[in-house]
């Protein structure tokens, strides 16, 4: 288990990252997320040790580490540009970290074999790493911090280099080995979706500190404050009254069973407002046709404001005709604060 106490990291004057504390349990997958420059990366560099800390601790199971220097830490490392070593083909870049700790030869390309396999690229033992996609070179470099069996795994945003499709693909994989293999991991990103997909903990990350932290599905649903929520996909806030589990909002009653009684205020997502058969009453401002749904500007009668509302593809509705909202509880957060 990894446990990160007070930890304070400055670069001269100032100050990257102030008082963090997390812990990792063994297996499980926690996503530091937070905006460009809000600390992330030295956060997770100062975990792995490649940054000293001001202030804190950085334990292993309670031992310091702090004095452990970043190889002997046992961590995996991998970064958003893998950084493969340029002159070695695919086997000997996944080999590395075995040829390290001596490991037999037979020993390493019967681990290289399970590796590939793990990361779906059977047979790729031979390429030279030059001529690799940018999916294919990321799936490498994870190969390659997996290989020693690091008792962490330190991704740092290891997709955004990848286009969009790609990035999904990639994520939903990556998903799968982290889960099937049980990888104790820290996932640094800015994207929430990649977030959610492989996380089981989250920590939103701003200006240094750590705003929130729990599981991926109670962060979603309770960010602490409007700034957190917006961050994490929320453009509208609305006031409601919560009552048994029902909350009551211009925009009609939506089911949120684990919201507490009084009066709340609701974070909307753009799926957390629908086009339906009955609801309250809309004009259409405007529409956009989407992959696969259309995306409609609404203004509702009784307020609040210009919305974003979802509509299946079939929906014909174009600016100045009517339409009736209803919310759907799978795009609805509640505020704490
Ligand atoms: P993130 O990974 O969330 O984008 P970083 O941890 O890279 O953020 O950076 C956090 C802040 O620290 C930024 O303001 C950045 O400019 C600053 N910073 C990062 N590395 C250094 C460095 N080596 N020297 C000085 N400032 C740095
Ligand atoms: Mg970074």
């Amino acid at each position: 288990m990894l446990t990160v106490d007070g930890l304070t990291v400055t670069y001269g004057s100032f100050t990257a990252v102030r008082d963090a504390a997390l812990e990792i349990a063994d297996g499980d997958v926690l996503a530091l997320l937070g905006p460009s420059g809000s600390g992330k990366s030295t956060l997770l560099r100062a975990i792995a040790g490649l940054e000293p800390a001001a202030t804190g601790s950085v334990r292993w199971d309670g031992a310091d580490l702090g004095r452990v220097p970043v190889h002997r830490r046992g961590f995996g490392l991998v970064f958003q540009d893998g950084q493969l070593f340029p002159h070695r083909d695919v086997a000997a870049n996944i080999a590395f970290g075995l040829r390290m700790h001596g490991i037999a030869k037979p020993a390493q390309r019967q681990r290289v074999r399970e590796l590939l396999e793990l990361v779906g690229l059977t047979g790729y033992e031979r390429r030279k790493v030059t001529e690799l996609s940018g999916g294919e070179a990321q799936r490498v470099a994870l190969a390659r911090a997996l290989a020693p069996r690091p008792r962490l795994l330190l991704l740092d945003e290891p997709l955004s280099g990848l286009d969009a499709e790609l990035r999904e693909q990639l994520a939903l994989d990556l998903a799968q080995v982290l889960r099937q293999a049980k990888i104790t991991t820290l996932l640094v990103t800015h994207d929430q979706e990649e977030a959610v997909t492989l996380a089981d903990r989250l920590a939103v990350l701003d200006s240094g500190r750590i705003q929130q932290i729990g599981d991926v599905l109670d962060v979603w649903r309770r960010p602490v404050d409007e700034r957190v929520a917006r961050f994490l996909g929320v453009t509208t806030v609305l006031p409601g009254r919560a009552a048994n589990g029902t909350v009551t909002s211009a925009l009609g009653d939506v089911r949120l069973p684990w919201a507490p009684d009084g009066a709340v205020s609701l974070g909307l997502r753009p799926n957390a407002v629908r086009v339906a058969a009955s609801g309250v009453d809309a004009e259409v401002l405007s529409r956009v046709q989407r992959r696969d749904h259309v995306r409609l500007a609404v203004r509702p009668d009784m307020g609040p404001e210009t919305l974003d509302a979802v509509a299946p593809m079939a929906e014909r509705a174009r600016a100045g005709e009517r339409v009736r909202l209803v919310l759907d509880p799978d795009g609805v957060a509640v505020i704490s604060a």
